[in-house]
């Protein structure tokens, strides 16, 4: 009987989703057993041409890590859409825009800008940027269109289940794939994680007193971190109170704080807003100036909190002024 047909494509990542299934171990052998791969552009030399030959909806699941933020990259998202029974965002980039979505804080010509032409690394005199087509002696040269503005996948395609984290851990993969093989899958649109927050699971969480009251607030690299307590009740930030759980504790138990890659738990529309309004409602300060020290003690708070989230938020596309982006 032939195996079912299963897709792993990148966008806009950093190609730690693609080592994720490396981490598999010697699991990976069991998915190579159980599937036939038809498309893995890091691992092995499929064409595009040889997704196109497939029928409508013959891939059994499309795993589709990264962002959206090319012509090429709509373009592949599309046709793996077509030709897949089930498409899965897979990893953080996909699911909510992930580190690529801070782009969204400025536009294209302001990035642009700032790598082609402002950091101090880079001599351009000519100020060049990349160009769609290039005339060569030899024939046309062409790139993918870039665009202003980056996607979670699900802004671009149909989306029928999500892997969150950066990168989704080893076991929540393989629950996904054995749910695919079997067919046994939840309801279309659900993050294949716990449905609980960071903090319900986190070892941590007892060492919290009853009651937090934060008056300043300190950076991880800045202070001394006790591995045994809540790093909110030490004053430094940690997203798990908004975070869903399922990594494992990955951060925590390297003894630095969560910055919410798993994305919010199921009933969070924004997870940036809903891990500020947490955070607020921790801080005991009544003065406004000394309420402005604390906020300004922390660079760049919505870039925090938002970290993973800002393509998919409600803010989704605030521009911040160029000045930002050069300095
Ligand atoms: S805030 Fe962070 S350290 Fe504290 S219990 Fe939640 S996840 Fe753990
Ligand atoms: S602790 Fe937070 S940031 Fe770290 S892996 Fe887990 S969810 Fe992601």
């Amino acid at each position: 009987m032939a195996k079912p047909k299963v897709a792993i494509y990148w966008n806009a990542s950093c190609g730690g989703c693609e080592e994720a299934w490396v981490d598999l171990a010697e699991d990976i052998l069991k998915v190579v057993e159980a599937v036939d791969i038809v498309l893995w552009p890091v691992a092995m030399d499929f064409k595009l041409k040889d997704v196109e030959a497939l029928d409508d909806g013959e891939i059994a699941g499309a795993f589709l890590n990264g962002a959206v933020r090319t012509s090429e990259q709509e373009e592949w998202s599309h046709l793996l859409r077509k030709k897949a029974g089930v498409v899965i965002a897979f990893g953080s980039c996909a699911h909510l825009g992930g580190i690529p979505g801070l782009a969204n804080f400025y536009t294209k010509d302001d990035i642009f800008d700032a790598v082609y032409n402002y950091l101090p690394s880079v001599d351009n005199k000519k100020g060049t940027t990349p160009q769609r087509s290039t005339k060569m002696p030899e024939g046309e040269l062409r790139l993918p269109e870039i665009y202003d503005t980056v996607y979670p996948l699900d802004q671009v395609i149909d989306v029928d289940y999500y892997l969150p984290g950066c990168s989704p851990p080893p076991e929540l993969i393989m629950e996904a794939v054995t749910a695919i093989l079997s067919g046994e899958l939840p309801p279309k649109g659900s993050v294949l994680a716990p449905a609980k927050s960071l903090c319900d699971e986190c070892d941590r969480n007892e060492s919290k007193p009853d009651k937090i009251e934060l008056k300043e607030l300190k950076r991880p690299h800045l202070t001394f971190m006790d591995p045994e307590k809540c790093f909110l009740a030490e004053g430094v930030i940690c997203m798990g109170p908004a975070t869903r759980a399922g990594c494992g504790q990955r951060c925590i138990g390297a003894n630095m704080p969560c910055r919410g890659c798993f994305g919010p738990t199921d009933d969070v529309k924004d997870h940036g807003a809903k891990f500020l309004s947490a955070l607020a409602s921790l801080i005991e300060i009544n003065d406004p100036e000394e309420m402005d020290k604390l906020v300004e003690s922390i660079p760049d708070l919505t870039g925090l909190a938002y970290m993973y989230s800002l393509a998919s938020s409600l803010l989704a596309r605030k521009k911040i002024e160029r000045e930002t982006v050069k300095a």
